[in-house]
């Protein structure tokens, strides 16, 4: 349904406003790329769902999607380790769309969790349960005269007769399009109104009376209500019937938030929400497990995807710990570019500065560095992904960048160099526009050597 789509997509895009960067960064994938029918490791195409290379990693990231789906993730959590640049953040977007569209994603750096406001695990506390969304349903019937946008195939102009020979008629909300048969009775009404499209009309539910209204009568009313769908049902009498599906999709700690007495929903604005009491929780999780019961809402599972993981401490570690057992844990990722590794709070080093009883744990999944041939392809899809047209030369040029220095930083080369090439007014990015744009910003070993160079005309 289309409108399914536009939801999917206003979710995707609130459930992660604090990393917009990151998600531009990372728009041109969809999925794992991997076909769930065929598993075999040699079956998983080189360039799929905006995905290239890394079979073997997307092979093992659609096993834990599988796992996840049959419920059978309880306990465990994934860590992503690899070189920087090699693709984690993209592997764990892409686990998340695999799940669903409407599947939240919450994406954390590690360092964010140190905070003056809040505790450490109670900042984990908050990201698990924003990982968790509550989809909430209702189905009430028609509000009396209730405003839908309407689009006709056709004009009504023609009349009844016109009309009818097609019969069909699309309503359109911002959340949805119904196309649906017309009853005779209703046809009637729309052209002694001479309904056409794009029209606002009002129906009366107990008259079926249709009356055209204005655009601002449209926006005076809850017409544009978030997750609203609205079902029509056409009766053998030709009357239309209207019932309304809400569904929102809110996350556990949104609801936290709004039922927490000291915070209230305003807090949700300021992003300043404060602890939250532990007693607050445990009420809201039995409301939601009544209303599952109930059949009123249904849990969406989400993925909570945290960067740089060796920056958490051991306190934060024992927390995650007993955190993934819980009836209601989303999918943890962790990702980490660090070998061996000083596990922080304590004088002990471990792989990726995670403690072995936590490793233990983690299905660990790898990512390897790039080939050449990998580069390019992710260069190409970036520049499909950012509409920009660039010459052979220049992407060869790039792509070689991308392997001395980064394929990150050549991604930031193609963005500024394709402003350079809108600057002169061309129409593909040329060998001259990276050169330009590769002088004027440094790569890390540019900066380093610079670094070297300069040193003492810098603080200490
Ligand atoms: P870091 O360790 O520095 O956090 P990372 O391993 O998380 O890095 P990403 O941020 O996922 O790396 O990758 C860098 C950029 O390259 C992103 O824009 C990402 O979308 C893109 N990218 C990386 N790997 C792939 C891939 N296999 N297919 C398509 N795009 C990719």
């Amino acid at each position: 349904m289309a409108g399914m789509g536009v939801r999917g997509r206003r979710v995707a895009e609130e459930r992660d406003l604090a990393s917009l960067e990151r998600i531009g960064a990372h728009s041109h994938i969809c999925g794992l790329g991997v076909d769930e029918a065929r598993s075999a490791l040699s079956d998983i195409p080189f360039i799929s769902q905006g995905l290239v290379g890394q079979q073997e990693a997307r092979k093992a990231a659609s096993v834990v999607v599988k796992m996840v789906r049959a419920g059978m993730i309880g306990g465990r959590a994934v860590l992503l380790a690899g070189p920087p640049g090699s693709g984690k953040t993209a592997l764990a977007m892409g686990m998340a769309q695999a799940l669903g569209d409407s599947t939240p994603f919450v994406k954390l750096s590690a360092s964010e969790i140190f905070s003056n406001e809040i505790s450490k695990t109670e900042a984990l506390s908050q990201s698990l349960r924003r990982a968790i969304g509550v989809k909430i349903r209702e189905e009430t019937e028609i509000i009396e005269g209730e405003v839908v946008e309407i689009q006709i195939d056709r004009p009504l102009a023609g009349g009844v007769a016109h009309l009818g020979s097609s019969g069909k008629l699309t309503l359109k909300t911002t959340e949805m399009e119904t196309i649906y048969d017309l009853g005779e009775k209703m046809v009637n009404a729309l052209a002694k109104e001479k309904v056409s499209s794009g029209d606002v009309i009002a129906i009366d539910k107990g008259t079926g009376k249709v009356s055209k209204r204005g655009r601002s009568f449209a926006r005076s009313r809850d017409y544009d209500a978030i997750g609203a769908s609205t079902k029509f049902v056409h009766c053998p009498d030709g009357e239309l019937q209207k019932k309304k599906e809400v569904q929102h999709v809110v996350s556990l700690h949104e609801i936290d938030v709004i039922n927490s007495r000291q915070q209230g929903f305003l807090a949700l604005f300021a992003g300043d929400t404060g602890e939250i009491k532990k007693e607050v929780r445990e009420q809201i999780d039995s409301k939601v497990s009544e209303w599952i019961e109930e059949g009123k809402a249904e849990i969406v599972p989400g993925v909570l995807f945290i960067d740089e993981v060796h920056m958490l401490d051991i306190e934060c570690f024992s927390f995650i710990n007993r955190a993934i057992e819980g009836d209601l844990a989303p999918l943890l990722i962790m990702a980490t570019n660090r070998g061996i590794a000083q596990i922080r709070g304590t004088n002990f080093r471990s792989p990726h500065g995670i403690p072995l009883d936590l490793l233990d744990r983690l299905l660990i999944i790898m990512t390897k560095p790039y080939s050449e041939k990998e580069m390019r392809e992710i260069l190409t899809l970036r520049c499909v992904e950012e509409d920009i047209a660039i010459a052979d030369a220049a992407m060869d040029l790039l792509t070689k960048i991308a392997e001395e220095a980064s394929l990150r930083y050549a991604m930031y080369l193609l963005t500024t160099s394709a402003l350079t090439c809108a600057k002169r007014r061309a129409e593909k990015v040329d060998v001259e526009d990276v050169k330009r744009c590769y002088s004027i910003f440094l790569d890390v070993k540019r900066s380093t050597h610079f670094l070297h160079e300069y040193q003492k005309e810098y603080l200490f």
